[in-house]
């Protein structure tokens, strides 16, 4: 066990995009593999963005992620209290004031210093009057003076130093009332306990006026890592250019959590040259230490290959109740038709996704057939009713439909025909899938059973004749 108290603290305002899975990742991690606590607060301060529906999406697709938190989730607009208290805390202490500057004002202001070449920001022009107007007001943080810089040492970054020229008196409060973000996370993270800030480096140039912030406020600075942002293919900001950035969107295409948890983790981490990493290893493995400097680039087709090779060697009855909801999706019973786990043990090794792996399942829960054009006019011609014929006859007479007892079968049949295995197999395969991708005719043909591979087989033979 250990003393370390971690977060993710994600903003309600959409879904879970890939860098924010990512951060919570990282967090989830660092608390598992030090006996620490990761703890969830919802940042939903800004009102007019945050909704019930993106709570639930981010909640959801963490569950899906397995990145369970052990203390929260808290919402930060139920704390509001908390807030307004800091707040009167800092303004009797005479760290912060209203500022009754209109819009206006202000524009006209930034307007000047951009025409004067210079980097707009806040004059304190209300800092110190001493009326208060009755008009709308915010309220500021006084930038403390006497103080040119300052510096924290990032586990990620190294040592950072800002100038405070470069900050100005940080709104606190809007004139609506509410909170904002830099304060109220201040103040959760100090109540909270959290003792190290893992978060995208997206959110480097808050940190100086967090450190002012949680310093004014009589609270311990933590400690800060900032993790670089994933970038796509042209080395910009990872965007829906770049294909689906939510993390549901990548369930929905039948992809695995431990496949894009695997992914994740290495946008940004390293263990020496390994690539697959299981969550048990990530938190037995993963530390700060090994995380880069520079941003991941987003590569969908190692993902897929992560994907195919946790279907591949995943265990086929979880892989069957995965892949049910794709397969109801199809209008698929999956309680009618071959057993499930079989139909998965045969198409594991040809499926990159589960949707995938779906679409190749169909043909075995088919009442009937569909042929695919081209496989019809090559094999379901006059000249194949005799081998058709003979197939019914033998593999109606067989009692063994495993792989053994189907070799027997096509070894009579090869021989009384003369015809090469794959004259044999091809045309037989054709009728008892319609030309879908498949395994080996042995699996499907154990897997369909003898009942459904007699019907497949007349199908094809009524087909003939319907030709004819
Ligand atoms: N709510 C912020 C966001 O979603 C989190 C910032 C932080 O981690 O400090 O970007």
């Amino acid at each position: 066990m250990s003393d370390l108290r971690v977060r993710f603290a994600p903003s309600p305002t959409g879904y879970l995009h890939i860098g924010g899975a990512r951060t919570a990742l990282f967090n989830y991690l660092l608390a598992k593999n030090q006996g620490g606590k990761f703890v969830l607060r919802i940042e939903d301060t800004d009102l007019a963005r945050s909704t019930q529906e993106s709570v639930d999406a981010i909640l959801d697709a963490m569950e899906w992620l397995g990145l369970s938190c052990d203390e929260g989730p808290f919402y930060q607009t139920e704390r509001f209290d908390l807030y307004k208290l800091k707040i009167q805390q800092l303004l009797d202490e005479g760290k912060a004031y209203r500022c009754y500057c209109s819009a206006e004002e202000l524009d006209a202001k930034r307007e000047k210093a951009k025409q004067a070449g210079e980097k707009p920001k806040y004059d304190g022009t209300c800092r110190n009057r001493i009326d208060q107007p009755d008009a709308p007001y915010v309220i500021r943080f006084k930038l403390p003076e006497g103080r040119e810089e300052t510096t924290f040492v990032d586990q990620v970054k190294g040592s950072i130093t800002f100038r405070h020229e470069e900050l100005d008196d940080l709104i606190i409060q809007r004139t609506d009332g509410s909170p904002t973000y830099n304060f109220v996370v201040v103040i959760d993270d100090a109540e909270m306990g959290i003792n190290l800030i893992v978060r995208g480096d997206d959110h480097i140039n808050n940190t100086p006026r967090q450190i002012l912030l949680y310093e004014a406020l009589g609270y311990e600075v933590p400690n800060f890592a900032h993790v670089p942002m994933i970038l796509g293919s042209d080395k910009k900001r990872l965007s829906k250019r770049h294909g689906a950035t939510s993390v549901m969107v990548y369930k929905e295409m039948g992809y695995l959590p431990e496949a894009l948890v695997n992914y994740l983790v290495r946008l940004g981490w390293s263990f020496g040259d390994e690539e697959v990493f299981s969550m048990a290893d990530l938190i037995e493995k993963f530390s700060l230490k090994n995380v880069g400097r520079s941003a991941g680039v987003f590569n969908p087709e190692k993902l897929l290959w992560l994907n195919s090779h946790y279907i591949k060697t995943g265990d086929p009855q979880r892989l069957a109740e995965l892949l049910t909801p794709f397969l109801q999706e199809k209008g698929i019973d999956v309680t009618t038709g071959p057993d499930l786990i079989s139909v998965v043990k045969g198409l594991q090794e040809r499926s990159a996704t589960l949707l995938e792996m779906a679409s190749g399942a169909e043909f075995y829960y088919a009442a009937q057939v569909s042929y695919d054009e081209k496989g019809a006019k090559k094999f379901l011609k006059t000249e194949q009713e005799g081998l058709f014929t003979l197939l019914l006859e033998k593999l109606g007479g067989c009692d063994d439909f495993t792989e053994k007892g189907l070799e027997t079968i096509f070894a009579e049949v090869i021989e009384q025909t003369e015809l090469k295995f794959g004259k044999v197999a091809q045309p037989l395969r054709f009728a008892l899938t319609g030309g879908a991708p498949s395994p080996g005719i042995y699996d499907v043909l154990e897997v369909l059973g003898k009942d459904v591979a007699l019907q497949r087989i007349n199908q094809a033979l009524a087909a003939i004749a319907a030709k004819a």
